[in-house]
């Protein structure tokens, strides 16, 4: 099968032609260039993907620096995998050296040989990301596909190449939940029971990969179906026993797309949310696994303890500073997560006036200010600052003159007692 048509339909004038050269230059001294992976498959699909693999049967650093002058872009090389990128204007191409893989130990990175395309290609996760298309110019388009992707795209099927890839490294897990859900294809019968006898192998993976495999399923159009079918098998038990990928997340999820739409919510707030049922102490254990970055993980915790602040901020008789004064401090994801997921609607109201307005207000005069006014320095500066904010904050005061004089009151007050 040639699939040099779908390539010039599917992809940019400029690729192709980034491409040609390339499968050109290898092939002058006497390397096999082939594009890989996801872009193969998607090409089949009829689906944009712009995020060019590609393998070379030789040397993929030594390549890439010869194509430098027809790019005229930026390289970046990892001499330890013999891979290289180049980048210019808004392309980026990944070239990797063919290559084999053994896993001496079931989760841990895998030790690397060159080698030929067939073996770099049985290295992969699933079968209809296993193909690959030929680029030298006797051969340009050829689809190589040993081990029966197309007919697995066909009957939208995921399947692994062999019994041992999810113990040799089970992010794969993941990563086929994901597609099946992505592209709403199922797992062939016997990888469904490989994955099921392999979910322990979760276990072996670090927190920096599970975390990464997190974020490209939250990078998905629809997180909350992989989720979904994460907790359906089990598998989101494993990496943390409270996780849930239930009706509410998924509702949660649609609602935090609707409020940031036409972008897209960060991902942290559909971290939080996936968090918002956890303990203080369940949260912490998932920090911990996931091995999450500081501030990342102040939002989860932060979340969680706004929880406890919903019912104190359901009552009513609260004024804008006192609902200041329980929010303060906590990260404005962390308010959103609550003013999605918290139950009461008074609460929720109070939450979103505290992330649009609250915060934002402060009194007109400065320290200086009132130190103009003659009040000495010292904590009575800081003391009236406090008061002139909660005035501020409650409508008391609408503008600077209003303060002054409410601080000429004081004064004069004090004065007296
Ligand atoms: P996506 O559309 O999600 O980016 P992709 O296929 O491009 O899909 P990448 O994560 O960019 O996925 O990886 C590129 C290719 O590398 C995959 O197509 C797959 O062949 C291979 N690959 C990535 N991760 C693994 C893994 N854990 N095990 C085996 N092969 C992998
Ligand atoms: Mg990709």
């Amino acid at each position: 099968m040639n699939l040099s048509s779908k390539i010039e339909g599917q992809l940019p004038a400029e690729l192709v032609k980034f491409m040609r050269v390339a499968g050109e230059v290898a092939h002058s001294q006497g390397e096999s260039l082939y594009l890989v992976g996801g872009v193969v498959r998607d090409l089949l699909l009829g689906q944009t993907n712009l995020d060019l693999d590609l393998v070379v049967e030789g040397n993929a650093i030594n390549l890439a620096q010869q194509l430098i002058p027809v790019t005229q872009g930026k390289i970046t090389t990892h001499p330890r995998f013999n891979t290289a990128k180049l980048q210019w204007n808004k392309w980026s191409v990944d070239l990797a050296t063919a290559r084999s893989e053994t896993y001496v130990k079931p989760g841990a990175l895998p030790s690397v040989k060159p080698s030929s395309i067939d073996s770099d290609l049985f290295r992969r996760d699933f079968t209809i990301n296993a193909m690959a298309i030929h680029l030298n110019p006797s051969r340009y388009g050829e689809l190589i596909d040993r081990y029966g992707g197309k007919d697995d795209l066909e009957h939208k099927l995921i399947r692994v190449l062999h019994e041992k890839s999810f113990t040799d490294d089970a992010t794969r897990i993941l990563r086929g939940l994901r597609y099946e859900q992505r592209l709403d294809f199922q797992l062939e019968p016997a990888t469904l029971q490989l994955l099921k006898r392999d979910i322990p192998m979760l276990d072996t993976i670090s927190g920096d990969r599970i975390r990464h495999e997190l974020e490209l399923i939250l990078r998905e159009k629809y997180p909350e179906k992989v989720l979904r079918r994460g907790e359906e098998l089990n598998v989101l038990q494993r990496l943390h026993p409270g996780l849930k990928g239930n009706r509410w997340l998924a509702e949660k999820f649609e609602q935090a797309r609707q409020l940031y739409s036409p972008t897209l919510p960060p991902l942290g707030l559909y971290l939080t949310l996936l968090a918002y049922p956890l303990t203080n102490e369940e949260n912490e254990l998932l920090i911990s696994r996931l091995r999450l970055p500081k501030t990342l993980a102040q939002t989860l915790r932060d979340a969680i303890s706004i929880k406890a602040k919903l019912q104190p901020l359901a009552n009513p008789e609260l004024n804008p500073s006192n609902i200041y004064h329980l929010l303060h401090g906590y990260s404005s994801l962390a308010i959103t997560t609550n003013s999605l997921a918290g139950d009461s609607p008074v609460a929720r109201q109070r939450l979103q006036l505290f992330v649009d307005k609250l915060r934002y207000i402060k009194p007109a005069l400065t320290g200086d200010d009132l130190k103009r006014m003659g009040i000495p320095p010292g904590p009575r500066i800081k003391e009236i600052l406090h008061l002139l904010h909660e005035a501020k904050l409650d409508g008391k005061v609408a503008s600077k003159q209003n303060e002054e004089d409410l601080v000429r009151g004081w004064l004069a007050d004090n004065m007296t007692t």
